[in-house]
């Protein structure tokens, strides 16, 4: 018998199988069904666009060495998309979209190209009946608050999350803000807290959506002049959950509109739960009044994990997973990743796949390579936003001071230190640097250049700072 669509999709997935616990793979992996193979592509079919999303968010690995063993270094992976059908009798349609899984670039650092061939779809989450409208939450049952462990790095934000599961809408955390650096589990706490309010009280109407998808539907809405629906849609909820805000920056139509909802919405009791990559005072043109609503909840900080924290957090993958691995090993990933939970998840998920993949013993050495690899392939270049908010936590001043027009020397020194880093470690330009850090221009970011090279050679205390801020950067 020769090799078909099948006999590979039957391949990988017994692979997949002995590495995910039974009941992920039951629910990410049966429902896929092979469609066709030509030459080295895959094509599958998956039952819907979150489908998808969720499978190249926490699959996309395990897929490629699965796929590779069987199709080579050239394996692509394409998917078929069948369209869940909800509007009345029209016939499921197909979309295809090829995967990101291509060549050996590590998926974090890919595009998805996922564009909305749907314009039908008005309102993905409407389901209309007769009179009663069910909303589908949107939630994912995998990020719970069993599952997400505690350590001091989140137990503000974990027990407040807590506290508004335990009654919605009835304490004086509205809304809740959740923010923190990539990776640090806002999107879980936030799914968690829905997940458990569902549970104590099903018939609330809770919904989640990134900040992204509500501005797209918001367009879509504008376009087709449903704006009314789309505003008494989300008036309807009971507990909504906005993922990154930090999202909606400049986005000043969608910020009115969330303003409208979120007024309504906190008058009458409802709760809003929404995350953040920065804490308000941080947030870029967002409006005044809109921040200021921010504020009125409880802003929570997610930080980065201790030590502690992080062993914790991959014994309880290793074992979820029923995978064993020697405790040296887990001490080595623990102590080499440490600002993103992802990354410290994905470099332990790599290991497991690699070992089984070569049928080799995780020894430290294969360890050092897959944190190496997985350091290197996630370093993301980082933002001039960034390297303002870690100078000016380091000098203890908010950004706005840091960027203000005052020519006090501590503040100058802080601004002219975020100007040397930020030509330091980005590829932006003089004039751009200038303009993001205070509205300057490109000739004061080479001046502020120049004086942090000439302080460096001659003041002992500057270079301390050059040498602890170089620090936190790398
Ligand atoms: P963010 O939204 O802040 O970028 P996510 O919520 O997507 O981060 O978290 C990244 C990964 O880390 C997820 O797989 C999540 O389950 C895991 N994670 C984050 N915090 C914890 C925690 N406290 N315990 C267990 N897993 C966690
Ligand atoms: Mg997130």
């Amino acid at each position: 018998m020769g090799v078909t669509a099948n006999s590979v999709w039957n391949n990988c997935l017994a692979f997949i199988q002995d590495n995910i616990q039974p009941q992920a793979f039951k629910t990410w992996f049966e429902p896929i069904q092979p469609i066709k193979l030509s030459e080295n592509a895959l094509s599958i079919q998956v039952p819907s666009k979150f489908f998808y999303e969720w499978l190249e968010e926490h699959y996309v690995k395990l897929l490629k060495v699965a796929l590779t063993k069987e199709l080579g270094e050239n394996a692509k992976l394409v998917y078929i998309i069948k369209m869940e059908n909800t509007y009345g009798n029209r016939a499921p349609f197909t979309e295809r979209i090829p995967s990101s899984n291509r060549g050996n670039v590590m998926p974090q650092e890919m595009d998805v190209p996922i564009k909305s061939k749907n314009p039908e779809l008005k309102n993905p989450f409407v389901i209309p009946g007769i009179r009663n409208i069910k909303i589908e939450s949107q939630l994912n049952p995998n990020y719970n608050f069993d599952n997400f462990l505690e350590g001091d790095s989140n137990r503000l934000a974990r027990s407040a999350g807590m506290a508004v599961a335990n009654k919605p809408g009835g304490t004086s955390f509205n809304p809740l803000l959740i923010f923190g650096g990539v990776g640090l589990g806002k999107t879980h706490l936030a799914h968690a807290i829905g997940v458990e309010i569902k549970d104590k009280y099903p018939e609330r109407t809770v919904l989640y959506i990134s900040a992204e998808k509500f501005t797209q539907q918001y367009i879509e809405s504008v376009k087709k002049n449903t704006r009314n629906d789309f505003i008494h849609f989300y008036q309807l909820i009971d507990v909504l959950i906005i993922d990154d805000v930090q999202f909606l920056s400049g986005k000043s139509g969608t910020q009115d509109v969330f303003f409208h909802i979120f007024n309504h919405l906190h008058q009458n009791g409802k709760q809003v739960i929404l995350t953040s990559d920065k804490a308000p005072v941080d947030m870029q043109d967002i409006e005044q009044r809109l921040l200021s609503r921010f504020k009125w909840g409880l802003s929570a900080e997610l930080q980065n994990p201790d030590y502690e924290t992080r062993i914790s957090i991959l014994r309880n993958k290793l074992y979820r997973d029923g995978v064993e691995m020697p405790e040296d090993i887990v001490e080595y990933v623990a102590k080499h990743i440490k600002t993103n939970i992802r990354e410290l998840e994905g470099a332990i998920i790599s290991l497991i796949a690699q070992s089984s993949f070569n049928k080799k013993e995780v020894t430290l050495e294969l360890a050092q390579q897959v944190v190496e690899k997985f350091v290197k392939n996630t370093k993301r270049e980082v933002s001039i936003d960034y390297i303002q908010k870690v100078v000016s936590d380091y000098f203890e001043m908010d950004v706005a001071t840091l960027q203000s027009k005052t020519r006090k020397r501590h503040i100058v020194q802080a601004r002219q230190l975020a100007m040397f880093f930020a030509k330091k470690f980005t590829k932006a330009s003089l004039a751009s640097i200038g303009s993001q850090i205070g509205k300057r221009d490109h000739a004061t970011v080479l001046h502020a250049c120049k004086t942090v090279d000439n302080l460096a050679e001659t003041d002992k205390q500057f270079r301390k700072y050059i040498e602890d801020l170089t620090k936190k950067f790398s």
